[in-house]
């Protein structure tokens, strides 16, 4: 597994015009946002279900290969978030918002079952940052997400938390917390992503690469109980804007069904 000592760079931002708002998503807050509605919601690389493409393949350890899709995820999200940096400012994003503005979700969820009738109590929803000292504070999304990279940047370069070489074991009681721990900021920086700056995704016309991604790492996600639905879809005040695109993904069969996810 050599290929944990190759550093991804942040790519360069492909134009200098992304920074700008624009009238493909700003301008109305009661709107549903592009990324939840067709045919942007449903573009993607791939037609059909993820649950191939994140079986186990014979003969590989489940923790190897847990730790290959972690490396390919954050190789994968960097370079993402790489194109759009630009864009994610102190300035731009003061909070690392992942929620909706929005307050129409009354409408959204009731085809879902859900009753939220007092939509006015929803908030946008931002995510803390918990220091060494476990504290909570809020940071800008930049700050946020250059702190979650470079933490798991350390790690992965890590050999006694992801080992390389042969004859060297990952270790079975912290290795799986370390993975979801990390597996939760990750989400974080894919909620924020959609949240904040899916308008620059469709400029760079990178929608269906994006979800094919975010797809596979929720089929994967759940498929090695690496994410929580709770964090999947945030508390009921706080929604996460991406829980209705998961939700959306698992009722057109994109995504494998769990016995949980009923
Ligand atoms: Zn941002």
């Amino acid at each position: 597994m050599s290929f944990f000592g190759r550093r991804p760079k942040r790519s360069p931002t492909p134009t200098g015009s992304l920074s700008g708002q624009n009238s493909l998503t700003e301008g109305d807050s009661n709107a549903k946002p592009l990324y939840l509605c067709s045919p942007f919601a449903d573009a993607a690389l791939v037609n059909g279900n993820f649950r191939t493409v994140v079986a186990l393949p014979k003969y590989v350890d489940v923790m190897e290969w847990v730790a290959v899709n972690i490396y390919d995820f954050y190789t994968n999200l960097n370079e993402f978030y790489g194109c759009i940096t630009e864009c994610c400012t102190q300035h731009t994003c003061p909070t690392m918002s992942a929620g909706p503005k929005y307050v129409n979700l009354y409408y959204v969820n009731h085809d879902h079952g859900h009753d939220y009738s007092n939509s006015s109590s929803f908030q946008s929803l931002s995510y803390l940052w918990t220091t060494p000292e476990r504290k909570q504070v809020s940071l800008a999304a930049p700050t946020y997400i250059d702190s979650v990279m470079s933490s798991v940047q350390n790690l992965i370069q890590d050999e006694n938390v992801f080992p390389t070489k042969s004859g060297q074991d990952f270790h079975k009681e912290s290795f799986p917390v370390t993975v979801k721990h990390v597996y939760r900021q990750f989400l974080r920086i894919f909620a924020h992503i959609y949240h904040a700056h899916f308008h620059q995704i469709l400029h760079l016309r990178a929608e269906p690469h994006f979800n094919s991604l975010f797809a596979h790492f929720l089929a994967f996600g759940r498929e090695y109980q690496l994410l929580e639905e709770k964090d999947i879809k945030g508390d009921p005040n706080t929604p996460v804007g991406v829980g209705l695109l998961w939700e959306r993904w698992k009722s057109s069969g994109k995504l494998e069904k769990s016995p949980g996810d009923a």
